[in-house]
């Protein structure tokens, strides 16, 4: 599932290429990816508007239009926006093409459809529900500390709470709790300062390293372009991608499901304290 990096590279990857732009038209191969307005009345708002700017907030994009309409797109588990040539075929799991003034076309492909395009006012309605942005500078330890404060969930799964943190998926939440050594099952109110403060580091160099890659292409993330990111040959545990023994101690990797979600660790590197075992 594309994750706070995969997503920041799309929007920096499509910023130079298409804002500016206008939409010159909308194909909506499958409908069902607009959730709102109609797709009748989705596809004659844009048309004729100019993209002005993108935004991420979390796992949204955010496309301002020069009429003051967002268009808020979110890949969900399979989706990727690929930009080329409006001639282009439009090939397998394209859902919805946009069509610009300069020629190229923004192609919404989504094998599994969970994605989804929505026209919106503002961002509100969707910012509010979401937890503080991690690589902005006022998250600071102290900030991560109040969205752990009295929380008995287990620590994985508040990193991929949205409410909790905004942007941090499955696969950068087993990566920062490796690097910052704590188990994934740790409650949340359980971590010390200077826990909270090893996670907050490990948080933040994850996901900048992860951008710095283009992100992590472990399944059906693809950058604009229609390269993969990299991001994942960097893995240590998320998958298993890095092999099956922790690359620090040499201790075979774990795999336990948190929340529905495959969790990766070190049982070593990561210890689970006893009180924490028990509340389980
Ligand atoms: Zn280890």
């Amino acid at each position: 599932m594309p994750e706070l990096p995969e997503v920041e590279t799309i929007k920096n990857e499509l910023l130079p290429c298409i804002v500016g732009h206008r939409i010159t038209g909308v194909t909506l191969i499958w409908e069902g990816i607009v959730r709102q307005p109609t797709a009748g009345e989705f596809c004659s708002c844009l048309i004729g508007q100019e993209i002005t700017s993108i935004a991420r907030r979390g796992k949204y994009l955010f496309f301002s239009l020069s009429g003051g309409d967002l268009l808020v797109i979110h890949l969900k588990m399979t989706g990727s926006l690929l930009l080329k040539p409006s001639s282009a075929e439009p090939g397998k799991f394209i859902r919805a093409i946009i069509h610009l003034d300069n020629g190229n076309s923004l192609f919404f492909r989504d094998p599994r459809k969970f994605g989804m395009m929505r026209l919106a006012k503002d961002d509100s309605s969707i910012v509010s529900k979401l937890g503080p942005e991690p690589l902005v500078p006022g998250f600071v330890p102290r900030v991560l500390a109040q969205c752990l404060n009295n929380r008995t969930a287990p620590i994985k799964a508040l990193l991929f709470d949205q409410k909790v943190i905004a942007g941090i998926g499955n696969m950068y939440a087993d990566e920062a709790l490796f690097a910052a050594k704590i188990h994934p099952l740790r409650q949340g109110k359980s971590l010390t300062p200077e826990e909270v403060k090893r996670l907050h580091k490990a948080i933040q160099q994850v996901l900048w390293s992860a951008i710095g890659n283009k992100g992590a292409s472990t399944d059906t993330y693809f950058r604009p372009s229609g390269e993969k990111g990299t991001a994942h040959f960097h893995f240590q545990v998320a998958h298993r991608l890095g092999g099956k023994f922790c690359p620090v101690c040499g201790t075979p990797i774990e795999r336990i499901v948190v929340r529905n979600r495959g969790t990766y660790f070190c049982p070593n590197c990561q210890p689970a304290l006893l009180r924490d075992k028990i509340l389980q």
